[in-house]
Formats: C-alpha cells, structure tokens, sequence
C-alpha cells in the first residue's frame, strides 16, 4: 500500500442535512499508486500537532475525479474532530494521509455479474466511488439505502445506478423500514455494503441464507491508519486483521457471525 502525506486546499464546504457536510479539496497527485480507489480513505487533519484532537480523523473517499483535480468526502459531524473539519472554508487547507486501506477490487466485482450496493446513513459516504467504478467497469449496480429520515447526497448516484430503492426508519422517503427489508440478494451475484454494523450483519444473513457473497466494509476507531499502530485490529475468522491497511473491506462470513 502506497500513502503520501500532504497538504490540500478547500475548494467547497456544503451543508447537505443538519450535520452531513461534503468537502471538496483539490488533489492533483499524479502518481498511479495514489490514485484513490473506491473503499479506500484518507486520514484528515485542519488542526496543528499541538492542538487537539491528537490523532487525525478516518474518512472515506466520496467521489475522485482526476481530469478535475478534485477528492470529495461525505462526512456526519459528531464530535471534535468533525467539527474541526467543519468550520473549513475554501482557501483553507488541510493535512491528508492516504489513499489508505484495501478497498473495494471493482474490477473483480463487476466481473461477478449483478450487483447490489447496500449503504446505511454516513456509511453511503464511499458507495459514490464504489458506484462509479463499477459502472466504469461495465456493471450498473442497484442501489439500496437506508436512513434514518431524510435521504441525502443520492442524486450524485443517479448517473451511475440502474436503481435507487430507499429506506427510512421515519417513513418520511421510500420503504417505511429497514433497508435489509428491501433487499433479496437472490436476485444478485454480489453484494457490496457499508453502514451501520448491525445493518451489514443483518445484509450478511440475508445473502448468506441466499447463497450470494457479500463484501463488507468496517468502521473502527483508528490511530494511524496505516497498520503501524494495530490499534483497529479485528478478531477475524482467519485470524487477527487491522481494519485500516487489511481492511476496511472484508469478505462478511469472516467478520460477522450467522446466529
Ligand atoms: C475506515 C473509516 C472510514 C470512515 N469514513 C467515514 C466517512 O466517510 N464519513 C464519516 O462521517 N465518517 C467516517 N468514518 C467515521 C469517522 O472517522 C468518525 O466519525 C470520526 O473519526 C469521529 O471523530 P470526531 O472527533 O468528530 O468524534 P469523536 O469525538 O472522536 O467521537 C464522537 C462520537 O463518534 C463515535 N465515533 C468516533 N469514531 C467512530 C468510528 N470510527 N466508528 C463509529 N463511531 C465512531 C464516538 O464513539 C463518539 O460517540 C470512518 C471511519 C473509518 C474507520
């Protein structure tokens, strides 16, 4: 794995619902190996050594867009660090350490014929990319999306996906439920997802009864991001994995149980 440590400038700032922002920064690194691949993240900073919060922040990579020198990255605002990230305005910059992580091989899924993609809240934030490479790649995934309430940041997604089912807890948009109640995994060779993790347990379950694989990409609390510290090491079924350089991405019948 392959990660540079840079500094970047703020090109936009949105405000997308109440606490889900989408920042916008220009990248321009020329290099193959550190071109961000869907699933992978990058490790953010806007705050000095000296300040707190000591350690830098995970977030995924939302969108890449190499012609236009841009990395997007969708993100919820819950504490000290997020907040920090949120009062950046454009001409700011900020460290980033990355491309970092396995991520999603979209070459190997698109290959597997039908795909769905299956995200809950924030953890739509690397199915854009995701989306986007496989449709690159010759495969029109389905999308299924769970929130809470109000869907937000999809009609990035519409150019890239041959369908779009949302669920919300609220009944406000879509599916008055659970995403997992409108997914049949049956009907796809895989199945890609990120969200909440009983949301990918339950994701599993459902493809493991239907026979389809399923590709899971965790979340843990992370320090350095680049498998030195060992501090987001899982407890696997092939044995102990740090999330953030053998992951995030696993196969889900070695991360999540069937009972
Ligand atoms: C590989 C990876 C990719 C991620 N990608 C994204 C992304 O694209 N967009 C996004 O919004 N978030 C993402 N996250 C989660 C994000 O890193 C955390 O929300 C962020 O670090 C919180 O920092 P904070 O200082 O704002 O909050 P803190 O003050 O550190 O924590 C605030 C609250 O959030 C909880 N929290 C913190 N970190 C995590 C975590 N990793 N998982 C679950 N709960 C957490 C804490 O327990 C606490 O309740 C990702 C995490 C990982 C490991």
């Amino acid at each position: 794995m392959s990660a540079t440590n840079c500094k970047v400038g703020v090109l936009a700032q949105e405000t997308l619902a109440a606490d889900i922002r989408r920042l916008t920064v220009a990248w321009t690194d020329p290099r193959p190996e550190y071109r961000p691949r869907a699933g992978q993240f990058f490790m953010l900073r806007s705050w000095s050594a000296a300040e707190t919060p000591v350690l830098s922040r995970p977030i995924s990579v939302h969108d890449a867009d190499a012609e236009a020198g841009t990395l997007t990255f969708l993100y919820q605002v819950k504490g000290e660090g997020t907040q920090k990230l949120a009062a950046l305005r454009p001409g700011d910059t900020l460290s980033l350490t990355g491309p970092c992580g396995n991520g999603f091989d979209t070459a190997a899924a698109a290959a597997a014929g039908r795909v769905a993609v299956v995200g809950g809240g924030i953890g739509v934030a690397p199915l854009l990319l995701l989306c986007k490479e496989l449709a690159a790649a010759g495969c029109r995934p389905e999308l299924y999306v769970g929130f809470r309430d109000e869907p937000y940041a999809l009609e990035a997604f519409l150019p890239y996906c041959g369908a779009i089912s949302v669920a919300t807890d609220s009944g406000a948009v879509g599916y008055h439920g659970l995403v997992t109640g409108i997914l049949h995994p049956e009907n796809f060779d895989l199945v890609l997802t990120c969200g909440p993790n009983v949301m990918m347990q339950g994701v599993y379950r459902l493809c493991a009864a239907a026979g389809v694989p399923c590709l899971a990409s965790l979340e843990r609390r992370m320090a350095c991001g680049l498998g030195a510290c060992l501090g987001c090491t899982c407890h696997t079924k092939v044995g102990p994995r740090t999330v953030c350089q053998d992951g995030p991405v696993f196969k889900a019948e070695e991360v999540f149980d069937l009972a």
